[in-house]
């Protein structure tokens, strides 16, 4: 049974370019919540900062960690690898924080896996359509039609993993995702009744995958 005064993880996953990352900064600027900063064998992007975005390292030193048991979850996406050290984040959620984790479906299935002694929450997030993620995508990674185009790909197997989570979120007005996600957050934690239309839902996955 989780203590109350543990933190709750909280997990954000999506098809690459739909906002997780984002939503996950905004999420952060809330008293009391923490970002789980991954290791990453795969390049800086422009705007990035070492050891907020990203521990940025060799795959030498990535392979270590995996050999020590560092890592509370660890996976292989797009070419490079990603991993969340466990350390961190169970310090964090024994002060109460709660920890927000940006990874994909399979580092969120090792840790629904593991079930830990601390409350889980987890989010997928989509793009409203495959119109507008392909924007997003060409604005963020502008320079590199081949990453836009490998992730648009990408998406349509990601896409399937939403049913693995606790909710489905629809990332079209910012603020009003980051509140619709807040919202479900607080609910669950003091138990309260869910503003959440699964209907709604399932529509739009139909109308992204067909
Ligand atoms: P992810 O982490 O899911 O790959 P990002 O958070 O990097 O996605 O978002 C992809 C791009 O879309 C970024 O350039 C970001 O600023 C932009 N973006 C995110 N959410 C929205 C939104 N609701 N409306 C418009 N642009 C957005
Ligand atoms: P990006 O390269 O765009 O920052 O991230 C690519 C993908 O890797 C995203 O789906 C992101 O959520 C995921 N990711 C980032 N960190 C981790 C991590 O520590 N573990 C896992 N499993 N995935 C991660």
């Amino acid at each position: 049974m989780p203590l109350e005064k543990d933190g709750v993880m909280i997990i954000l996953s999506s098809p690459s370019g739909a906002g997780k990352t984002t939503l996950v900064k905004m999420l952060s600027e809330i008293d009391n919540y923490e970002i789980s900063i991954s290791h990453t064998t795969r390049q800086p992007r422009p705007n990035e900062k070492f050891n907020e975005d990203y521990f940025f390292v060799k795959e030498k030193e990535f392979k270590r960690l995996i050999k020590n048991e560092e890592f509370l979850e660890y996976a292989k996406v797009f070419k490079n690898l990603y991993g969340t050290t466990r350390t961190p984040v169970i310090d964090n959620l024994n002060k109460g924080k709660n920890v927000l984790f940006d990874i994909d479906w399979q580092g969120a299935d090792q840790i629904k896996n593991k079930k830990l002694d601390y409350k889980l929450i987890t989010f997928f997030i989509l793009p409203p359509s495959k119109e507008v993620l392909f924007e997003r995508l060409s604005n963020r990674d502008m320079k590199d039609k081949l990453i836009v185009d490998e992730r648009m790909k990408q998406f349509e197997r990601d896409v399937l993993h939403w049913i693995n989570y606790d909710y489905v979120v629809i990332n079209d007005d910012l603020k009003k995702c980051f509140l619709r996600i807040k919202n479900l957050i607080d609910a669950e934690i003091n138990n309260d009744s869910k503003d959440y239309d699964s209907d709604f839902i399932r529509d739009h996955i139909n109308k992204l995958t067909n």
